[in-house]
């Protein structure tokens, strides 16, 4: 026994070849044995403008091709310890959001069953309630770390109650959170009334709007976050769109004025310590980003969220 597998290197197998797995790390039948997952989830049909995000699983892994195991910056090294493998795709019904969210929970609930932390390569932002529902079932309620352009705090769209702009209303309501340990962060653009972004906050949400960070480092506020929410069970959200457009265009429902990549890196970096149970990098549609800057983005994020993981070593 060596150790964990560590990524492929691109020093060893030309970084276009190969598996097409996250980070071309193994790919794993199941999350036994596993310390962390990557379980790629590709849906559109709970959006409400652009689609495409059914793609994003799978440009994510074309472009986390590109990332060394080594987080120089911050002296992580989270293959070192951890065993991270790629779980694949969970199969979907392309035609039925409703049972899509169900084939998500009953997932989850399988995979669950291990110990292990999930980590979800999206797909629009509906696919998180299932995987919240699963992770309350086993954790009990949950404190949040969610950054978004958008509250999704809707009560319903064209009627319908579970969409991606709904998501976070309904695990408020289900009793799936610790509102008080709830952080929505980089809320803006135009909304349909004045409460928009403030209702939530009478649950106890602790909203942040991006207007609020233009211009600062975010450390500060990832440490208060880290002590808000303590040693309770942590599930990180992570929404392409809470960037600016200029950095991550590839995205269905894009509003200006964002954070910029280094902001992104500021708080996920600080927000080691959490006890992260899951994690999630949701919204990113190739189709609007021939670049591929914006998957890119998303792959490095979700490679941060890894070495912010209980266990990983810091050289
Ligand atoms: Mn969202
Ligand atoms: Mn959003």
């Amino acid at each position: 026994m060596t150790g964990p597998a560590q990524p492929i290197s691109g020093n060893d197998l030309a970084r276009f070849s190969g598996p097409q797995t996250f980070m071309r790390l193994p790919a794993a039948e199941s999350p036994e044995g596993l310390d962390a997952g990557i379980i790629g989830i590709p849906m559109d049909i709970g959006t409400s403008w652009r689609s495409g995000t059914r793609f994003g699983p799978k440009q994510i892994r074309a472009e986390s091709a590109m990332i060394r195991p080594y987080n120089i910056q911050t002296g992580a090294a989270p293959f070192d310890a951890l065993h991270v493998g790629d779980l694949g795709d969970i199969a979907i019904n392309t035609f039925s959001l409703s049972k899509s969210l169900s084939i998500i929970e009953r997932a989850y609930g399988a995979f669950l069953k291990s110990e292990f932390v999930p980590v979800a390569l999206g797909g629009d932002h509906s696919l998180t309630l299932p995987i919240l529902r699963a992770m309350a079932a086993k954790h009990g309620a949950l404190a949040l770390v969610h950054v978004d352009a958008h509250a999704d705090v809707n009560d319903e769209m064209f009627g319908e109650r579970e969409t991606h702009g709904t998501v976070f209303r309904r695990a408020y309501e289900e009793g799936l959170l610790i509102p008080e340990k709830v952080w929505q962060i980089g809320l803006r653009g135009t909304g349909y009334t004045a409460e928009d972004f403030t209702e939530a906050e009478g649950w106890g949400f602790n909203v942040i709007q991006a207007q609020e960070l233009w211009h600062k480092p975010l450390t500060g506020l990832g440490r208060r976050i880290v002590e808000s929410v303590g040693d309770a069970p942590c599930y990180l959200t992570y929404d392409i769109d809470s960037l600016d457009p200029a950095f991550a265009p590839g995205t269905g429902t894009p509003e200006i004025g964002g954070l910029t990549t280094w902001q992104a890196l500021e708080l996920l970096r600080a927000l080691r310590g959490l006890r992260l149970v899951g994690a999630d990098m949701v919204e990113v549609s190739p189709p609007y980003d021939p670049s591929g800057n914006t998957a890119l983005v998303a792959a490095n994020l979700v490679y941060e969220m890894l070495c912010l993981l209980p266990g990983v070593p810091y050289r």
